[in-house]
């Protein structure tokens, strides 16, 4: 092998197989129940599609995929922090290189924040890339009487109300493909370019602290300040730092799509999903006998699940036994989503059982998905106190338990919406009326973002409070 890490990333993506993976214990999911599944409206279509996935390149490596399964356990073990952000719905619309370099400057941002409070480095993901496919309560949608199929995600069907639109059209997914080859593309090139650099990250967040909304947290951007300003007078070198890995991740709902870019490493022989680095299981689709854990059991990357209220310790023990029976570092990650109010109440039961069966999974928080709730104007929305009240609640647990909390999973943007209430900029209800955009779930804007990162940077870096 070479030294040059580009040219490793060379070897390692001209090894994976041309055309999808052939074991045919990958189409073991096609005979188990399969949830949230598209009813496609044309078969012809349908082929087409997938056997044009079959054969274009990969998005991801198999090599970068091992590297991240190595920086996941370094997360497990309490050696660094995992920082997962994206939209809820990614758009095609929304894919342009304005919005996706909002997203990933916003990461970087709340990642070099985050770094100083967790005193350990952040590994940063995208939703994005990939994140197209949305599970749905409802398989209809009712307005005035008419009834359609509900919106699934731009790889299945379209947002506007209209049966064309609502249409399940297979074509979809090689769009997607596409969308998320672009939008990675883009990603890479931020992260590998210099954009990364923390010098400039660094003056980004002083802009952001200009505003008098956020003086609170000005103490702990002075700290900050301090700390770059003694790296560099301590002779880092700040060159080396201009690129960063960075990781793309999306919910693996419609297995279809994830099993035609599955490939076979040469290396080694294993298959690989190749949408995306990581990939989770939803609330919805986690049953343990069901086919999206029977998919993702068989794919090297590490996987991600996420556990609601209901979930128990007996079920993710089961998870666990499927998804990472050899116990592998940095494979399995479980992502909590209990709500503010519960989180206290039902998460410690869960990590004590698995923490007691000597496994140490990546532990996450997703303050977003338990906290909606639907505002008087009709928006579903959430409140910041409440998503920074279960990030509390998360550190609370895993502190009194000995546990490592291990990251944050948050729908975010980069750009100034209007969907999640408060902050310090106060975002009001009736301030949906011009910036709600979201398609799905509400996320945290930009500022929103950072002020998250930054109350989360002093609550690890004084617990007790100041
Ligand atoms: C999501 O992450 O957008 C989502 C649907 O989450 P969950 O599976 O936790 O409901
Ligand atoms: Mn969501």
């Amino acid at each position: 092998m070479t030294e040059d890490p580009r040219d490793q990333i060379l070897a390692f993506g001209t090894a994976t197989s041309e055309g999808p993976a052939k074991d045919p214990s990958l189409d073991a999911w096609r005979e188990l129940p399969i949830r949230q599944a598209p009813q496609w409206s044309d078969e012809a279509e349908h082929r087409a599609a997938l056997a044009e996935l079959a054969q274009v390149p990969p998005l991801v490596f198999a090599g970068e995929v091992d590297v991240l399964r190595m920086r996941l356990a370094e997360v497990a073990r309490g050696e660094a922090f995992l920082l997962q952000g994206g939209d809820c719905a990614e758009t095609f619309a929304g894919s342009t290189a304005n919005r996706i370099s909002a997203r990933v400057k916003t990461i970087l941002q709340m990642a070099a924040v985050l770094t100083y409070g967790a005193s350990t480095p952040v590994v940063k993901m995208g939703r994005i890339a990939g994140q197209y496919a949305k599970p749905r309560s409802s398989d209809t949608e009712t307005r005035d009487g008419v009834t359609l199929p509900s919106f699934r995600g731009e790889i299945v069907n379209g947002f506007e109300f209209t049966p064309e639109a609502r249409r399940h059209d297979a074509r979809r997914m090689v769009r997607a493909y596409h969308t998320a080859a672009s939008t990675l593309n883009l990603v890479r090139a931020f992260t590998q370019g210099g954009f990364a650099d923390l010098r400039s990250v660094h003056a980004w967040n002083k802009g952001f602290m200009e505003n008098p909304a956020y003086a609170q947290y000005e103490e702990t951007a002075a700290e900050i300040d301090r700390a770059v300003r003694f790296m560099d007078a301590a002779g880092v070198d700040f060159e080396a730092m201009r690129r960063t890995e960075f990781y793309s991740a999306h919910e693996a709902l419609l297995l279809e799509y994830e099993r035609a870019l599955t490939r076979t490493d040469s290396r080694t022989g294993d298959p690989y999903a190749t949408s995306a680095h990581f990939l989770w299981i939803g609330e919805r689709t986690r049953e343990v006998d069901g086919a999206h854990v029977d998919f993702l059991s068989r794919v090297r990357n590490p996987i991600g699940v996420k556990l609601g209220p209901s979930a128990t310790a007996v079920d993710a023990l089961a998870l666990a036994e499927k998804l990472d029976p050899n116990r592998e570092p940095g494979r399995l990650t479980f992502i909590t989503r209990m709500g503010a109010e519960r989180i206290r109440d039902v998460l410690p039961s869960i990590v004590e059982g698995v923490r007691d069966a000597g496994l140490t999974p990546v532990w996450v928080t997703d303050p977003m998905h338990g906290n909606t709730v639907t505002a008087e104007n009709g928006y579903k929305t959430r409140r910041f106190d409440d998503v920074m009240d279960e990030v509390r609640g998360f550190f609370e647990v895993h502190r009194a338990l000995g546990t490592h909390p291990g990251g944050m999973h948050v729908e975010l943007t980069g750009d100034d919406v209007a969907e999640c209430l408060g902050g310090a900029e106060h975002v009001l209800e009736a301030d949906f009326n011009e910036r709600y955009e979201t398609l799905c779930d509400p996320r945290l804007n930009h500022q929103q973002s950072l002020e998250m990162a930054f109350a989360v940077t002093e609550a690890l870096a004084h617990p007790g409070g100041r």
